[in-house]
């Protein structure tokens, strides 16, 4: 039963997490996170210290009458009052840690000797235990501390009725080869489920984590995102995928789930993902042009060792400056799509103009930018020549077109509420003459995040009982604007 073993997982993103520099939940975006986590499929969410602060005690108490599946824990000390707010709070469980280390032991309890720890500890596991608490217990600094006081304060909790153990490399200093030493040698001497909590400051917490359970552990505690104290704790998301994909453990964790969860929990904390995180980084699963995305299209597990959509995401395919004919074709083949020499060139032209601003194109911005294309009818009666925008703070927004209709110039001027209201106002105002024209709706889309997005304007356009739908995809969002009222006037001038 070595492998395929059922692991439990401990998520401490709202108490481990919430401890990283600069971030603070308040009780309302902790009690969405823990909804989130549990829908996730985690199986035991701490939600903070009840005794630390009203916010926290109020979130855990929240967060326990949600009516969750997960059991819902309180961190705290070796100490009567920890349990007395854990309890108080309705939390499940209270993840108790005990110092273990001397260089804790002698910090935390000052002139207390190891003997001492053990005594606080049994008294603490007792009246946890009468308060109605299930009892995680947890040596702290584990990794810097003798393994034979380890195994003899675990004796004693044991003795107390804890229920579960748990060893925390709680600076990070563990190795993959001694993780996995030391829980074979717990797990043979307790009977209970033994826990692993790492921290991430020499970037070994996923593989201590993996190590621990291959040596026995049955549980181990993790972050979503790896947020946490300094370097971060284990990231959920990592270790889940590398436990079940690399060596068959199984989780409850509802891997398609993993992608929203990680974007709740970076929008809340305000905790940026790194672009190169695995799973949920950015660039995970984007591939850059050339040689990688023609055999990407062909065959995703050319360069992709699990697909984006089991973690509940979706592949980018950046084009680049560079992008070539044969990208852009494969994108039409796909979506079914068929463009003339014309409309080509067109679309080249303008996947390069987003390139040669510095930003990356990707698929979505290539296809926002063939259908706008293809729905362009190539000789226009109605040509935009030139169009100015001046806009600010103690200005009224004001817009001045040139249009050439029927081989007419037509200049006109218009204010508006904003920059791109003035615009379309000066158009309307241009082609008044062609009959009753109105911009029935309006909607704008950024294809990809960042202020430098392509802009995607769909409008609805009328003239008499007649509609249209047209549409303007460009960076820039007055132009994105004008083109799409242009094409519509096109369909019915
Ligand atoms: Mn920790």
């Amino acid at each position: 039963m070595a492998r395929m073993r059922r692991i439990k997982v401990f998520d401490t993103t709202l108490r481990d997490g919430e401890q990283t520099p600069g971030v603070s939940l308040t009780v309302e975006q902790k009690l969405m996170i823990a909804t989130a986590l549990d829908k996730l499929g985690v199986d035991m969410i701490e939600a903070g210290t009840a005794i630390a602060s009203e916010g926290d005690f109020n979130s855990i108490k929240e967060i326990s009458n949600a009516g969750l599946k997960a059991e819902i824990c309180s961190f705290g000390r070796i100490k009567r009052e920890d349990i007395d707010f854990a309890a108080e709070a309705g939390a499940d469980s209270i993840f108790m840690v005990a110092p273990s280390s001397d260089i804790h032991i002698n910090s935390k309890f000052p002139g207390k000797k190891r003997e001492n720890v053990i005594e606080m500890s049994v008294d603490a596991v007792e009246y946890a235990k009468e308060r109605g608490l299930i009892v995680e217990f947890g040596a702290e600094d584990a990794s810097r501390a003798d393994l034979e006081f380890i195994t003899k304060l675990f004796k004693a909790a044991m003795e107390a009725k804890a229920d579960r153990l748990t060893y925390a490399d709680t600076v990070g200093v563990l190795i993959p080869e001694r993780a996995e030493e030391v829980m074979r040698k717990l797990s043979s001497t307790f009977n209970v489920p033994i826990a692993i909590h790492c921290h991430d400051d020499f970037g070994l917490a996923t593989a201590n984590t993996i190590y621990a359970l291959k040596g026995g552990a049955r549980e181990f505690h993790a972050t979503i995102n790896g947020i946490g104290e300094r370097a971060g704790n284990a990231a959920l998301e990592e270790t889940v995928m590398a436990l079940e994909f690399h060596y068959g453990f199984k989780t409850k964790i509802e891997k398609q789930r993993i992608y929203d969860t990680s974007k709740l929990v970076e929008k809340l904390t305000r905790i940026v993902i790194p672009k190169n995180k695995p799973i949920v980084g950015e660039y995970a699963f984007t591939h850059e042009s050339g040689i990688h995305t023609s055999a990407i299209m062909k065959d995703s597990s050319t360069y992709e060792p699990i697909t984006p959509e089991m973690v509940g995401r979706t592949r980018q395919l950046v084009l680049g400056k560079h992008a070539g004919k044969a990208s852009i074709k494969e994108i039409m083949r796909r979506l079914g799509y068929k463009a003339n020499n014309e409309q080509m060139k067109e679309i080249l032209a303008r996947v390069k103009e987003i390139g040669d601003k510095g930003k990356v194109v990707t698929d979505a911005d290539v296809k926002t930018i063939i259908e706008t294309v293809l729905q362009i009818k190539m000789e226009k009666k109605v040509r935009l020549e030139d169009v100015s925008v001046v806009s600010g703070m103690n200005i009224m927004p004001t817009a001045s077109v040139k249009l050439r209709i029927n081989g007419n110039e037509i200049v006109e001027a218009a204010t508006g509420l904003g920059p791109v209201d003035a615009a379309i106002n000066a158009i309307k105002k241009a082609v008044s003459e062609f009959g009753d024209i109105k911009l029935v709706s309006y909607h704008v889309d950024a294809i990809t995040g960042g202020t430098d997005a392509l802009v995607d304007v769909i409008v609805q356009v009328s003239k008499g009982d007649k509609i249209v739908t047209a549409r303007g995809a460009r960076t820039d969002i007055i132009m994105a604007s004008v083109e799409a009222l242009l094409e519509g006037l096109n369909m019915l001038i």
